[in-house]
């Protein structure tokens, strides 16, 4: 039994699905709950995959939807949010807009460069791979500690075109790891990089070996923007888990966190 915390809705405008088509295929994998994180709105226009922050009550209206649909199974309610600089205090305006029951912080944005984006991919060849890696693990630590976040979004999503610096990455990880540990925020293992170009769930496993040795908590998660996405190789994601040392996974409900045993 284990729960899903990273689904989108159409509401972002690159997802389709109903919310109870998404709680079918949950209920049909026998997810203990679920969790919609979908893309965070922003004050103002932004760019064009998020919702405008007034639909933020169809939103809230999605959440209901699938609640009624999920009978027994929980359905958590989240987002998961842009860390881009300066971007503090509208966070913190998001988080008091609603009950969440986490928040996903995520790193999309080097600057203006949204570097995960396929029509952006070319901007890896200036600064290029290095230089891209050290800026992405500065906002990531910054993000990790900034304690608006509940679970640090797909850790190593800067390598999703295959875009990896040589040499052992662990210089990368090991400041990154220690940011997270001593700010008591969980991570994910994000199951959605396995079909990107780089063909690997986020993060890798040196990362997760070290996340665990570090006893950072851990949830298992999709990033589904389809609902046949939901819970989407998730047993290989366990294995990855286990092999890592983790032995529990944590739930979320009201932005506290209880831990339960990885299946
Ligand atoms: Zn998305
Ligand atoms: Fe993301
Ligand atoms: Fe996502
Ligand atoms: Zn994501």
């Amino acid at each position: 039994m284990i729960a899903d915390y990273h689904m989108h809705t159409p509401l972002c405008r690159h997802a389709r699905g109903t919310a109870e088509e998404y709680v079918a295929r949950a209920r049909e994998l026998g997810l203990a709950e679920i969790g919609f994180s979908d893309h965070s709105p922003m004050p103002q226009y932004f760019d064009d995959w998020r919702m405008p922050v007034e639909e933020l009550p169809l939103y809230f209206e999605w959440i209901e939807a699938a609640r009624a649909a999920a009978g027994a199974m929980p359905v958590r309610m989240a987002l998961e949010v842009d860390w881009i600089e300066s971007g503090e205090r509208w966070i913190e305006d998001l988080a008091a807009r609603a009950p969440w029951d986490y928040l996903i912080g995520s790193v999309h944005y080097i600057g203006r460069w949204n570097f995960d984006n396929p029509a952006e991919k070319q901007g890896f060849r200036h600064p290029g791979t290095e230089e891209a890696w050290t800026q992405y693990w500065k906002l990531f630590i910054s993000a990790a500690r900034s304690g608006l976040f509940d679970i640090m979004g797909h850790p190593d999503i800067i390598k999703k075109f295959g875009h990896r610096p040589e040499g052992d990455l662990r210089r990368y990880y090991e400041p990154a790891i220690a940011a997270v540990a001593e700010a008591g925020v969980a991570i994910e293992l994000n199951t959605a990089g396995l079909f990107k170009d780089v063909q690997e769930m986020y993060p890798a496993q040196d990362f997760l070996n070290l996340a665990a040795a570090a006893g950072i908590p851990l949830t298992i998660n999709s990033d589904a923007h389809a609902p046949e996405e939901v819970g989407r190789v998730f047993p290989e994601a366990i294995a990855l888990a286990r092999a890592a040392g983790y032995t529990s996974l944590v739930r979320f409900a009201g932005r506290g966190r209880s831990s339960v045993p990885l299946p």
